[in-house]
């Protein structure tokens, strides 16, 4: 079950070739448990892997690659008055194992005529990822229809419970990239979606695909929803299987009322959004307005069509890939004074 010196490069959406000193796939929480006692015994790191949609491999990983490949998706019909906080709502429950595909998830929901994750329809990787970063798009995110998950502590092979509370979700965020980074492996997950649909549109890029196909906001279904995201994604983003990247790049920075100001004063065409804490600007636009959309270096480059995806279609090394977003970040840095953060994950 356990393969030594193992290519990285299927593993993950940036197709770096880092090899893993140990790689398996285990598909059941048995195997888990196996791979955890095989880690201890010779004393490796563990690198949990998904689909790799989010991980940038900066070397050869000298530990193992443990691929959790768990699989298992149930829908649970709710009566009227099941669950505690929505309580007067029927509607469904979504179990799904780590190793589950999310837009596959995402789709047999809004087969099935639920809403609440259409906004998240075709985002790359597995469910078990999908609570680390609190994945989120067009108004929508994982916390939204999160009831809990279950994971394996690594130091004590125990399962835990977490509550949507004690993930402690933010922007891109959880407890599991703070306090509890590294310590467990999320093995199933449990989504809740609600009868009573709410969409949510108001991304100015859903609008004007809805006026420009000529649906009624008042028509609309969360199919139509999910096929409109579909569509204005394959339209900006670039498909990870013909051109390696792993989304956003970089985290859109919040600024505080200061730097905001100034920044619009200069630049009256700043795209910013009113956050909570300050101002959160699009990177994507800073990065665009640095002259960066479009530039190649050594195989590795930005995407042309949207600045904040960096790509690989050299299929060169991790340290390529970093270089260019630090040349990137100071650039920013330079021009606007502000922060950017990269949003996937560097190993080792
Ligand atoms: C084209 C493209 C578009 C994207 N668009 C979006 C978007 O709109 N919104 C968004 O939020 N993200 C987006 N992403 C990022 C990415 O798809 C998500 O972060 C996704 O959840 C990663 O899933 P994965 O299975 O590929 O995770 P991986 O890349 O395999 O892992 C990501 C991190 O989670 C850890 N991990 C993985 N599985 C587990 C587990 N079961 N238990 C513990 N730790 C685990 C890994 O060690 C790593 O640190 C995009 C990526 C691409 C390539």
């Amino acid at each position: 079950m356990i393969q030594p010196d193992v290519d990285l490069q299927p593993y993950n959406t940036m197709t770096i070739a880092a090899r893993a000193k140990y790689f398996c796939t285990a598909s059941s929480l048995d195997e888990v448990r196996e791979a955890l006692l095989f880690a201890r015994e010779h004393k490796l790191p563990i690198l949990p892997l998904g689909g790799g949609s989010n991980i940038v491999l900066t070397d050869d990983f000298p530990g193992l690659a443990l691929h959790l490949g768990m699989r298992g998706l149930e829908f649970e019909t709710l009566a009227a008055g099941a669950g505690s906080d929505k309580s007067t709502d029927s509607g469904v429950r979504i179990r799904a194992a780590a190793g589950e595909n999310w837009h596959q998830l995402v789709m047999r929901s809004v087969e099935l005529g639920y809403g609440g994750l259409e906004n998240l329809a075709l985002i790359p990787g597995n469910i078990g990822a999908a609570p680390i970063q609190n994945i989120g798009a067009y108004g929508v995110e994982l916390k939204d229809s999160f009831e809990q998950l279950t994971a394996l502590e690594i130091e004590s092979g125990e399962l835990v419970t977490f509550t949507a509370e004690q993930c402690q979700f933010g922007y891109r965020d959880s407890i599991f990239k703070g306090p509890a980074k590294d310590r467990f492996l999320i093995c199933e997950v449990v989504l809740r979606l609600s009868s009573i649909w709410q969409p949510h549109v108001s991304y100015p890029a859903l609008q004007q695909h809805f006026s420009e196909h000529g649906q009624s906001p008042d028509a609309l279904t969360p199919a139509i929803v999910a096929d409109a995201v579909i569509d204005i994604r394959n339209s900006k983003l670039p498909n990870p299987v013909e051109i390696p990247n792993t989304g956003s790049f970089f985290k859109n920075p919040v600024v505080d009322e200061q730097l905001y100001t100034s920044l619009k004063a200069a630049h009256p065409e700043l795209v910013a959004f009113e956050a909570v804490d300050g101002w959160k600007l699009a990177a994507g636009w800073l990065i665009d307005q640095a002259g960066w959309r479009g530039f190649r270096k050594n195989g590795v480059g930005v995407h042309d069509r949207q600045a904040l995806v960096l790509v690989n279609p050299g299929h060169r090394c991790g340290s390529e890939v970093v270089n260019l977003a630090r040349e990137i970040a100071s650039d920013v840095q330079h021009k606007f004074g502000v922060t950017l953060e990269p949003e996937p994950r560097f190993y080792p």
